[in-house]
């Protein structure tokens, strides 16, 4: 089994989630729902949802598990926006319909089925798991969120499928740093900052692993904190996402 950590994969402000003593995490499964594919998927088609929140003292998160379960998809779940996303703290940032893909020898195993979504921990620690079913491997991701915590933990596993051989692994993840320039016509200045540089758009940062151990992105005109940057709406455009490395 190979991992990937991914740590400290959130860094803005959100509301605090209330909870009842300052050390507790709570944890809240909304469950499955259904609903007429608009913007997800073909018209008639039925799509699944799921969120699951991560609250401590200093912050409440949301993830949202979004699939298309119509047969013809012959097995895949199809989202418009991506099929793992982060509504809360803000619908920007790590981007709320979908900012989370792992491809398995170039195709991606979160469209693929969710073999297990389950809550594995509350109150001293908040933790959920996610498996998916890719042909070639079984995909697990656990989130994890520390009392008084202001970011989430994450580890991703994969298992590959007996007989089959895993030739590669690549993590992709989408984030617009604090407001969705480009869908407003608004022009920003994003950043990706790591130890050992400071790029900043249009230009593609090359990484380079032994010295960029964190990446942070952000944006030098829009930014939450000095009330500039995206509210809580929902939009209806389609992603133009600045990439992360991977
Ligand atoms: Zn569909």
């Amino acid at each position: 089994m190979r991992t990937l950590s991914l740590v400290g994969m959130v860094m803005v402000a959100g509301a605090a989630f209330g909870a009842e003593t300052p050390d507790a995490v709570k944890v809240h499964d909304g469950g499955p729902q259904t609903n007429d594919a608009t913007w997800e998927c073909t018209s008639g088609h039925q799509v699944r949802k799921q969120r699951i929140t991560l609250g401590s003292s200093a912050r409440k998160y949301t993830f949202l598990v979004s699939g298309c379960q119509d047969p013809s998809h012959e097995g895949k779940h199809p989202c418009a926006e991506g099929n793992f996303g982060m509504p809360d703290p803000i619908s920007g940032n790590w981007y709320w319909g979908g900012f989370f893909r792992v491809f398995v020898n170039d195709t991606d195993a979160t469209i693929c089925d969710v073999k297990d979504l389950r809550v594995i921990e509350q109150d001293t620690r908040g933790e959920f798991q996610i498996l998916w079913s890719h042909p070639e491997a079984e995909v697990g991701l656990r989130l994890m969120l520390l009392p008084g915590g202001n970011h989430v933990l994450a580890d991703l596993v994969w298992k590959p499928t007996p007989g089959a051989t895993v030739q590669s692994v690549r993590v992709e993840l989408t984030c617009y740093p604090s407001f969705f320039t480009a869908a407003r016509n608004r022009t920003g200045e994003r950043h990706c900052q790591t130890p050992r540089a400071d790029q900043v758009e249009p230009t593609t940062l090359e990484l380079q692993p032994e010295q960029d151990t964190y990446l942070y992105y952000y944006d030098a005109v829009f930014d939450m904190p000095r009330a500039r940057g995206t509210d809580h709406a929902q939009p209806s455009w389609r992603p133009r996402a600045l990439r992360a490395g991977t």
